[in-house]
């Protein structure tokens, strides 16, 4: 009896040990320490560029031991500098592979226009939900991809100089058209953008643009969202929102956004603060991209 006992529990240790090392898992946790680090170095904005140049390294010293290349791409738009960063993690076995791209902004908005204290509203803001999260759940699944190289090559890009729309009337997602601009040989099958993922209370609706150009992805995410019991996923239709999807879906690649929406109370004000982020909120929509990465099928 004894040994009959034994013998089960090594094997249920040995199937587990066995899942644990074939499917490393999306950490929540780890991806809010990775908000913790972005928000440290201060505001990301074109006013500070030491803020930045610490993000540029901490994003590529993260990536470095994980990823099969890094690149970094500058440029400069009516004379601001900009970076965007590009890594891959090549399918396994190569060849003919499809190719996913997920991406986020990495900078933060110079400008708290929605603040409730007028005397804040020129101020930079801190950025843990805008600008951070995205970046954090796109590094937390590299992590994941290193440890289990996906069936698909991924490109995890990172845009600079998304949140300067209608600032002495410069456009949103600067860095993004830039990045198409650069690379006109670029063509993913399909792409998700990740920005403003970490609040308490997340909420995920269908953004339009994506729906209407890019459904079937949608419908996947979506999809998979129900099977998991994603709680921060609403099957209802949002609105049109700009973000670094949509020069993408103008040149005709099929990228979708997941974002926030109706926009959380912080939303470009100086209350957009680690203090309302949630690993929970973080590990649902990890899950949800892991899981479309791992079973993508064109
Ligand atoms: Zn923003």
């Amino acid at each position: 009896m004894r040994k009959t006992l034994t013998g089960m529990l090594v094997t249920i240790f040995v199937l587990y040990a066995n899942a644990a090392w074939a499917e490393p898992q999306f950490d929540g946790k780890q991806a809010l320490e990775h908000i913790v680090s972005q928000v440290s170095f201060g505001p990301r904005e074109p006013n500070n560029p030491r803020a930045k140049q610490k993000t540029v390294s901490f994003i590529k010293q993260t990536l470095q031991p994980l990823a099969d290349r890094i690149t970094t791409q500058q440029f400069s738009y009516k004379g601001l500098p900009g970076t965007n960063l590009w890594a891959s993690f090549d399918a396994v076995p190569e060849g003919k592979a499809q190719r996913i791209m997920l991406g986020a902004h990495w900078d933060t908005r110079p400008q708290a226009e929605k603040d409730r204290n007028p005397a804040l509203r020129n101020q930079p803001i801190s950025g843990a939900n805008d600008g951070a999260s995205g970046v954090a759940v796109l590094l937390e699944l590299a992590r994941v991809f290193a440890a289990n190289p996906p069936p698909v090559t991924v490109d995890l890009v990172f845009f600079d100089l998304e949140d300067m729309g209608n600032i002495n009337g410069l456009p949103y997602s600067i860095g993004a058209s830039q990045f198409i601009t650069a690379n006109p040989f670029y063509r993913p099958n399909a792409g998700i953008i990740v920005d403003m993922v970490c609040a308490k209370n997340l909420s995920i609706p269908r953004e339009q643009y994506s729906q209407s150009l890019a459904g079937e992805i949608m419908d996947t995410v979506w999809a998979i969202a129900k099977q998991q019991d994603s709680q921060v996923f609403k099957d209802s239709a949002g609105i049109r929102i700009m973000d670094d999807h949509v020069p993408f879906l103008r040149a005709g690649i099929k990228v979708i956004d997941l974002i926030h929406y109706p926009f959380p109370d912080h939303w470009h004000s100086s209350a957009d603060t680690v203090d309302k982020c949630s690993s929970d909120s973080l590990q649902q929509v990890g899950d949800v991209v892991q899981q479309f990465v791992a079973t993508y099928k064109p």
